[in-house]
């Protein structure tokens, strides 16, 4: 039954269309569950009412015909409850609804259950049986599990119909989908999808690039390549496999001939289609017909189709790409866009970045915020194939994009957009004034950095130095370990552009969700994992190379600060002060003159927090890594889009535990930092500038932004507004109060770049 259900599901998620979808769901549930009538039933757009979608079993012209009202008929009430309803006689029941229609007045058992989608309702699946009968347990069970699964490919496919037909007018202006913020700011441009070569579902929808005619033309010639690859593959085999075996091939040869390859796709692109987009739609209709066979041979007939098609569309790209034009204002849209892809676009065109995977730790997301370009990651309904040439608007602070705006919406974010163009030209007069308090206290202002990119727009912002400089992106952008040299270089090249200010080398921090392409680590739950301090203990020599290698990039210098990831134990600590006095003694044995670093322990996990004060006692600072805290203390991964709106860093429990954290340092006379995205909430900010927090560490992109807070209030009226927002119990009402407080003292502009 479990591989029923994946075969069914993985089939809705493939169609082209809701209809499509829901057709195929009735179809397969009635054949797989062995009942007479199976029907969709889902929510209006007016959310009051649900309309017949699909049927099998039922008569076929009531689809779309049958429309109840919440809590009417029996259909109503399983929406209304947002529970399964069984009954052995649906007649008896008192809220039985009949419509003539239907012809369902011969059914007598009837089991529906609610189809929800992140608490939203999306309808209803009914199974019906002639015989007057419960449904048993396995059948409801089965009938919820399938629910519960098709509800997000319903969804993805209700949304794609909302996107419109394709290369049609819209059906809904702004429709609005949630992601995962990956570089603050907004824009407005027009979708350019990126797609992976020689994949065929991430091949957009487009209009032939040139004529008809050449389309077809470049199809055919595609063909032939593949065909003739075929022959020769066949040749080559000839000998080392069996005749038999060698059927297979002319198997392909055949397929490659057919009619319902090479003349579906043909009629495709004479409707309208670019070849690529014309032969993903005809592999998918043919290997639906092989998928749909129970016998596992011709099931495998499928791999074979989608193997010939990748072949046809590899010929169908080559040299294709290039001609490609970007308009003016590009936003890039992708399935899992790379970094690669994004260096495609001249930079002056692009204008934002959309993935429908990937977090904010991807490289493209970590290249999008180096260079001041909003992004939006994990967005995962977006429906990446209709989107080539529509309009788009990105909100990369809130994690979410506007498809097909209405032109109130965008002269909203246009608006949006010029004043954040004016912010940054206002505030770039900041750049040579000090982060100080009206009431005289200096809150130095540093930069999170990990590209050299990053350097000169670093100082040029006005940065106090970095104050987080995060090594493993020079790890991820490589195909190996970078040797030590290699490393000295690197480190050389940051410390000495900002000397003396200081520079704070945060040791590597992958694991998590933070891979090395050539490392790779593959676990169950890796933010609980190896990651962090945990890898570089246990693997001295990587742990010592780098050491050595950032000791020996000082040399001269005097702003080193290292920086250990991830600690949660004091035993961690000490193990790896105990190796960094290991690097250092060893290059005093080889006559280099290096003094001690300031060190300091980054407190993102909550025993971290607890303990701040004997780790402070141990080192010489603490930095607070708030992305991290705020995942372990609430228990909400950063990266997932599901629960994003559960990442709250002005939660109350995120409060306390810095406010502890500060404590804590205080009583070891030590100053704490904070470096995580939580820095560059200006909200955030008048809190953390109240509980005495000594600098903050952020993205260039808001580096003005928190030295205009810091610079609006003193830390007295920042230590009241603390002091009301700890007696508060909701971080709603904490976001308002302090909200409030920003537009007081004139930087309402500022609002927008908090978070929820
Ligand atoms: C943090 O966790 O807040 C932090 C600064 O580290 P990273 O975002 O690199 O995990
Ligand atoms: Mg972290």
């Amino acid at each position: 039954m479990l591989d029923i259900l994946r075969r069914i599901v993985q089939e809705v998620s493939t169609a082209e269309d809701l209809h499509q979808a829901l057709d195929i769901i009735v179809h397969r549930v009635k054949q797989a569950l062995g009942i007479d009538v199976c029907s969709v039933y889902l929510m209006a757009p007016d959310r009051q009412h649900l309309m017949l979608m699909a049927t099998e079993g039922l008569n076929p012209d009531s689809v779309g015909h049958v429309r109840l009202a919440l809590g009417e008929g029996l259909v109503g009430l399983v929406a209304e409850r947002a529970e399964p309803v069984n009954l052995d006689n649906a007649t008896d029941h008192p809220l039985f609804r009949y419509f003539p229609e239907t012809g369902e007045e011969r059914y007598h058992a009837f089991l529906g259950v609610p189809i929800v989608h992140h608490r939203r309702m999306l309808g209803v699946l009914v199974a019906q049986q002639h015989e007057r009968r419960r449904f048993d347990d396995e059948h409801v069970a089965l009938l919820i599990t399938l629910a519960a699964q098709l509800a997000g490919a319903i969804s993805h496919a209700e949304l794609i119909g909302e996107v419109g037909p394709r290369r049609g007018t819209p059906r809904q202006a702004n429709l609005q989908i949630m992601g995962i913020p990956g570089a603050s700011g907004v824009a407005i441009g027009t979708a350019v999808v990126a797609y992976a070569a020689a994949a065929l579902d991430s091949v957009p929808d487009r209009e032939p690039v040139v004529s008809v005619e050449e389309e077809i033309h470049a199809f055919r010639e595609a063909v032939q390549r593949v065909r003739e690859e075929m022959e020769s593959i066949k040749l080559r085999m000839n000998g080392v496999l069996s005749s038999e075996e060698l059927l297979l091939f002319d198997a392909y040869v055949m397929m490659l001939g057919s009619d319902s390859l090479v003349l579906r796709t043909i009629e495709r692109i004479e409707a309208g289609s670019w070849a690529q987009a014309a032969l993903r739609d005809t592999i998918r209709e043919s290997t639906r017909a092989f998928d749909d066979m129970d016998d596992p041979y011709l099931r495998e007939r499928a791999t074979d189709l989608r193997d010939i098609g990748r072949r046809i569309l590899t010929h169908l790209q080559s040299g294709q790409r290039k001609t490609e034009d970007f308009p003016e204002r590009t936003i890039l849209i992708g399935e899992d866009l790379t970094a690669t892809q994004l260096a495609e676009v001249p930079v002056e065109r692009l204008a934002g970045l959309v993935s429908a995977r990937g977090t904010g730790s991807s490289h493209v997301a970590i290249l999008a915020r180096a260079m001041g370009i909003p992004a939006v990651m994990g967005v995962s309904d977006l429906p990446v194939g209709r989107m080539d040439g529509m309009e788009v608007v990105i909100d990369g602070y809130r994690g979410q994009i506007f498809l097909q705006p209405s032109r109130e919406l965008r002269e909203e974010f246009q608006r949006l957009v010029d004043e954040e163009r004016e912010l940054a030209e206002g505030l770039r007069n900041l750049a040579l004034e000090p982060a100080t308090t009206q009431d005289g206290v200096v809150i130095p202002v540093y930069a999170n950095s990990g590209l050299l990119a990053d350097i000169n727009p670093s100082k040029q912002s006005g940065a106090d130095g970095i104050g987080l400089y995060r090594t493993e992106v020079p790890f991820m952008i490589r195909d190996r370990f970078p040797g030590e040299e290699e490393q000295v270089e690197i480190y050389r090249q940051i410390l000495s552009s900002f000397d003396p200010r200081p520079v704070t080398l945060r040791t590597l921090d992958v694991g998590g969700d933070k891979a090395l392409p050539y490392f790779p680590v593959h676990e169950d739950n890796p933010f609980l994992g190896w990651r962090g301090i945990r890898i570089t203990l246990d693997h001295p020599e990587i742990f010592l190379t780098q050491l050595r290698a950032m000791l020996r990039a000082s040399q001269g210098l005097s702003n080193l600060q290292i920086l250990f990831p991830m600690i949660s134990s004091l035993d961690e600590l000490k193990g790896a002060l105990r190796l960094l006095q290991r690097a250092r003694d060893e290059l005093l044995d080889e006559h280099y003159v290096i003094p001690m670093p300031k060190v300091g322990v980054m407190v993102e996990v909550p025993s971290a927090v607890y303990l701040a004060e004997a780790l402070a006692r141990r080192v010489d600072f603490l930095s607070v890594g708030s992305n991290d805290l705020v995942q372990y203390l609430l228990a909400v991964d950063r990266n997932n889009a599901r629960v994003a709106d559960l990442y709250n860093a002005l939660h109350p429990a995120v409060l306390r535990a810095l406010k502890q954290v500060s404590e804590g340092a205080k009583k070891a006379g030590k100053p704490v930092s904070i470096c995580g995205e939580m820095a560059a909430d200006p909200a955030a900010a008048i809190l953390l500038i109240g509980m005495g927090i000594d600098s903050l560490s952020v993205n260039v992109a808001s580096l003005a932004r928190v030295k205009w807070v810091i610079r609006s209030f003193s830390q007295a009226r920042a230590r009241e507004l603390l002091n009301q927002c700890m007696e508060m119990e909701e971080p709603a009402a904490i976001r308002a109060l302090l909200n409030n407080a920003l537009m007081q003292v004139g930087l309402g502009g500022l609002v927008r770049a908090g978070k929820t």
